[in-house]
Parts: structure tokens; C-alpha cells; sequence
């Protein structure tokens, strides 16, 4: 099989470079090359929380991360993450996965995020690029698949370029077999879920809403983080109006008004669902 020129350079060896290049001036700031190069460009990493982009070596058996996070920036969104030589090849699904075979979620492929991203929940502040609050949805492991068995790297490089990724995922929300199908361009993907005994028509964002390491919503996570009265309103908006809160009683102290079930029709859109004062 002809193999073409890499499309990324492969990136220096990291032990040459250092997290805060201001510490070392004569060491040259490698961040613009490589497979990070957007990501660190369309960040100001002296204001977002969010983590500088730097690719990490692999140690031999340790299985593949992946990381799906809930993002309300100008959208509510969920960026599923798979981790694939050293960064994590990144997509945005709006809907978010689901584990139904029948239903097809759109995926827009985005740059590739560091493997460092996968433990930033918080809030992006107002006028940074993706702005707004950020929650671990779900995370575990993940394996390329060929035909009946696992795939290595140079498998994913194949089927990345064929435009049909096959592959296992081991998380908390989700798991079983999965495929993402290119389907125009470069960038537009599907998100679709295999038949197998983790197939259900559940709608998984309404009945798993919260946080996967931290058992908060997006509005206690907005709170917490220092969100903009804006944003902390946009990420209430996110939320399922009936979110089972790792905290009800806290919550809803104040208030004895039960509120009544509201189908999920409204739960994406923020100005509905909002609550805020
Ligand atoms: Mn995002």
C-alpha cells in the first residue's frame, strides 16, 4: 500500500520543550507547528483556564482516552474526543451521541485538542474563543475496530482517511460500538451507534445530564468557575429543566415549587429552560 507524505509534521520530542515557554527564552516556542498548531493559535492561554496545547507520548498498553464535554459557548454543544497520537482528534456533535442505531447525529470535525484537555471542566471567559461553560459529560477509553477485532494507530490513519471510523467506546455513558461516517467535505461527519447490547432509544443528555467527575450541572459548574451572569444563564439554559442535581436540597431550599416534567423539545433551547433571576 502506497503510503502518502504525512499531512503534520511529527512533533518535536516534548522532552525539549517546557509548558511555559517564558521560562525558558532560548528554547524556541514550537506551539504554531504541529498537530496543536489551531488550537494554540485561537488561544490566549494567559486568560482561558483551558490547558496550552502540547502532545503527549504514549506509554506502551496503556489504552486510548476519550472524552465527550458538554459545551455551551455560542451553541450548546458536545465535543466527542478520541485520542489519537498524542492529541485527541476532536468533533462537534450539537445534539450530542446518541444511543439509538436509528438516529444519525451530525459531527463537525475541530482541531485537534491536547490530551491535557480531557480534565478542563469550567468556564471559558467572555470574548475567548469558545467562550462559555464546559462540563466532562462522559470519559473512559476507546478502540479502533477492524472487522471482529481491535485496530492499532496506523488503522485509524486508514480508516480516518477512508471517511468511516469503526470503533469501541468503555465509558460511563457510553459504551459498545460506534462509527463516525465523513460525509462531505472534510469536516462533516456522522455520529452513529451500532446495533449491540448498549443500543437503547434513551435520550441520554436529558436522563445523564450531569457531570461525570464532578456530579454538578452546567449551572453549578458556570457558578462555581466565575461565569458571567450571561454565561451562568446560558448554562442554566443547558441543563434539562428537570436535572437530577448531585444537590437538590441545596438547590431548591429556598423554594417549595415542585416543578412538572417538561419534554426534552425544550431543553437545548436556553431561553426556555432558563430559570435565571
Ligand atoms: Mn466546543
Amino acid at each position: 500500500m502506497k503510503k502518502g507524505p504525512a499531512r503534520d509534521a511529527p512533533t518535536p520530542s516534548t522532552a525539549t520543550r517546557r509548558a511555559n515557554p517564558a521560562r525558558d527564552a532560548r528554547l524556541p516556542d514550537l506551539s504554531q507547528y504541529g498537530r496543536l498548531a489551531e488550537y494554540n493559535r485561537k488561544r490566549h492561554f494567559g486568560v482561558t483556564p483551558e490547558p496550552p496545547g502540547t502532545t503527549r507520548a504514549r506509554e506502551a498498553g496503556r489504552p486510548l482516552e476519550f472524552v465527550v464535554q458538554k459545551h455551551r459557548a455560542t451553541r450548546l454543544h458536545y465535543d466527542f474526543r478520541l485520542e489519537h497520537r498524542g492529541v485527541m482528534l476532536s468533533w462537534a456533535v450539537p445534539k450530542g451521541p446518541s444511543p439509538d442505531p436509528s438516529v444519525k447525529r451530525l459531527a463537525m470535525e475541530t482541531e485537534p485538542h491536547p490530551m491535557d484537555y480531557n480534565q478542563f471542566e469550567g468556564v471559558i471567559p467572555e470574548g475567548e474563543y469558545g467562550g462559555g461553560t464546559v462540563m466532562i459529560w462522559d470519559k473512559g477509553i476507546w478502540a479502533p475496530v477492524v472487522e471482529n477485532r481491535l485496530g492499532d494507530e496506523d488503522e485509524v490513519d486508514r480508516q480516518l482517511k477512508k471517511g468511516e471510523l469503526k470503533f469501541v467506546l468503555l465509558g460511563q455513558k457510553l459504551a459498545g460500538s460506534w462509527v463516525l461516517v465523513r460525509t462531505r467535505g472534510t469536516r462533516q461527519w456522522l455520529l452513529i451507534k451500532h446495533r449491540d447490547e448498549y443500543a437503547s432509544g434513551e435520550d441520554l443528555t436529558v436522563t445523564k445530564p450531569l457531570s461525570i467527575v464532578s456530579g454538578r450541572s452546567m449551572a453549578e459548574i458556570g457558578r462555581a468557575a466565575g461565569a458571567s451572569p450571561r454565561q451562568l444563564q446560558q448554562a442554566a439554559g443547558a441543563d434539562p429543566v428537570l436535572a437530577p442535581s448531585a444537590a437538590p436540597a441545596r438547590r431548591r431550599a429556598a423554594s417549595s415549587t415542585r416543578r412538572e416534567p417538561v419534554r426534552s423539545r425544550s431543553r437545548a433551547r436556553g431561553k426556555v429552560a432558563s430559570s435565571a433571576p
